[in-house]
């Protein structure tokens, strides 16, 4: 491709509106450019890098034995109707009428679709496992689209879905499919961690999120030497170190007027927050629930939703907390709540960091008090001891007890083992050997297509641009001739760029009458993997100069010598 005839704007200026090195780069290299808030336009040289994921994607999952379909963006109402998700999906899901009024969806997801298509066709045991995926245009009305194509409205993903006669056979079936990601990514030249991830609106037994690491990514996970790897929402937790054993002492109650927030309650009494016991209010499907954690810790609400079983959770409003607690707001404490409570209903769950307090502090359920010395069994005793805090630095790991490390990643894939959620709401059911009428199970498995372009660049970039990995490069070669009106530059740039091109390399003549300076630049704004100069100064001795991305310096190397040194270097 010669530069003069591709379009490729490139930038000097940051975007204002671009919020991270992804976004940042992607316009000033000229792969995308916006349209509206979250929807974006990709412009060839974008879309080449797109395609490059595509293909390494669809390979992998044909290798799999996944079949590849085109499922509409445009979904009717009905069907998500039957899943509740029409409802449960909330302002996400942009809905839309026809001329007839009929009312429908633009997909954030094809479950529903997908779920209603095997219903239709697949009708025995004998056609299952069944696995279909696709490649499309997404559509999730977020309501701050932000980070460029990471979070935009409108993207481009691959969603794989599996029907399967038993669970066995659809956990060996999540089992390929992981295998198929981590080939995927692999491929892709990226560094990746396959990690433990709650459901979500997916829903569905258990899952997997495959990060991209990356420190300026969005999500924080944590992982061990031992191969424990979760998502941080996700991770699990043990109990906490007890600190020095000490003999417990009567509990007493003193004076904290205006304090209540557990800092002041621990700078007034001279107490570590490690001492205290904070309680916290919430509705879970309509009954309140107040849940214990300690002082230095925080409820981890998606935990504390599974402990509960319930569908929706939310903090209580200060009437349900004065009504539980039967005192003001900051000052209730889990002695005697149960006892003062006007309504009695409800439960109090503890995380497991409050088991081992020995003499803690609570507030005393009265304005302007809290009580000390409160030992759990003699004062207090809750409905259970949960993981339901949020693991954090320093912790240990759930699997071997050694500390978590903490890292930043951007998710790329995730994998749901379904199970029957989407086929028992929907009715789906094959003939099973006994010629009864059973649902399936299944999985789902996605990938976001545009999310691993933006990625990768936040993995590899440098101050000067994008640095793309081989497999991803738009790219692979550019060929940079100084001064084009100089004929034996050019002339030489030609015939090393028609050479590459018979080889097949994907290389890049920058053909423009521009400053060097200039051309040097976007070559590396541009991340293409290798670069080969040519110029006035050497070409009389007969060389050119090669140089990779991420090399400080360029080689020389003899003309006659260029390609094939390319050629190593792609290899
Ligand atoms: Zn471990």
């Amino acid at each position: 491709m010669r530069r003069t005839h591709y379009l490729l704007p490139t930038l000097k200026e940051v975007p204002a509106d671009a919020d991270t090195v992804s976004a940042k780069l992607m316009l000033r290299a000229g792969l995308i450019r916006k349209v509206a808030s979250g929807i974006y336009e990709w412009l060839p040289f974008g879309l080449r890098v797109l395609r490059k994921v595509e293909r390494i994607v669809r390979e992998e999952m044909d290798a799999a034995g996944a079949l590849e379909v085109w499922l509409p963006v445009v979904q009717p109402k009905e069907l998500w109707e039957e899943t509740g998700r029409w409802t449960y999906y909330g302002k996400e899901l942009l809905r839309l009428k026809d001329r007839k009024d009929t009312e429908f969806c633009l997909a954030p997801t094809a479950e529903e679709v997908i779920t209603d298509l095997v219903r239709r066709e697949v009708r025995s045991y004998r056609e299952l496992p069944v696995m279909l995926y696709q490649f499309g245009t997404k559509f999730r009305d977020e309501i701050r689209p932000r980070f460029g194509v990471m979070r935009a409205r409108e993207f481009y993903m691959k969603d794989a879905y599996s029907f399967h006669a038993d669970e066995q056979d659809a956990e060996k079936y999540y089992k390929r499919v992981y295998e198929a990601y981590t080939k995927i990514f692999t491929r892709c030249g990226l560094q990746f961690r396959g990690v433990e991830a709650d459901t979500g609106t997916i829903g569905g037994s258990f899952s997997h999120e495959f990060m991209v690491l990356a420190e300026t990514g969005e999500e924080l996970m944590v992982s061990c030497d031992c191969g424990y790897a979760a998502n941080v929402e996700r991770a699990e937790c043990r109990a906490l170190n007890p600190g020095s054993p000490e003999p417990p002492l009567p509990p007493e109650d003193v004076s904290t007027p205006g304090s209540w927030s557990v800092e002041d309650v621990a700078k007034l009494l001279k107490l570590s927050p490690e001492k205290f016991i904070k309680t916290q209010f919430y509705v879970a499907d309509q009954e309140p629930v107040v849940a214990l954690v300690r002082g230095d810790r925080e409820i981890n609400e998606p935990k504390l939703q599974r402990v509960l079983g319930c569908k929706v959770l939310e903090r209580a409003n200060d009437e349900t907390y004065r009504k539980v607690a039967g005192c003001e707001v900051g000052y209730a404490g889990p002695v005697g709540l149960k006892e003062r409570a006007r309504n009695p209903k409800f439960r109090l769950v503890a995380d497991l960091s409050v088991k081992d307090i020995v003499n803690g502090v609570s507030g005393s359920n009265r304005k302007d008090y809290h009580t000390v010395h409160i030992n759990v069994g003699r004062d207090y005793q809750p409905d259970g001891f949960y993981d339901i805090r949020v693991i954090r630095e320093g912790d240990s790991c759930p699997r071997c007890g050694e500390t978590v490390r903490f890292s930043r990643g951007i998710e790329v894939g995730h994998t749901f083992k379904l199970g029957l959620k989407y086929s028992q709401s929907m009715n789906a059911r094959y003939l099973d050997e006994k010629g009864e009428r059973v649902p399936f199970v299944m999985g789902c498995y996605g990938i976001g297509v545009s999310r691993v372009v933006a990625a990768a660049i936040e993995q590899r970039h440098d101050d000067n641009g994008i640095s793309w990995p081989l497999a991803l490069a738009p790219f692979q070669v550019i060929v940079l001739p100084l001064n084009v009106t100089e004929p034996n530059v050019m002339g030489t740039a030609e015939k090393i760029y028609q050479e590459l091109k018979d080889k097949g390399v994907d290389v890049l003549l920058d053909d423009r009458d521009e400053r060097a300076g200039v051309k040097f630049k976007d070559a590396d704004l541009t991340g293409i993997p290798v670069r080969v100069t040519v110029g006035e100064k050497k070409l009389p001795a007969g060389l050119v100069e090669i140089k990779g991305r991420d090399e400080a310096k360029p080689t020389d190397v003899p003309v006659s010598e260029a390609v094939g040194d390319v050629l190593r270097r792609l290899k």
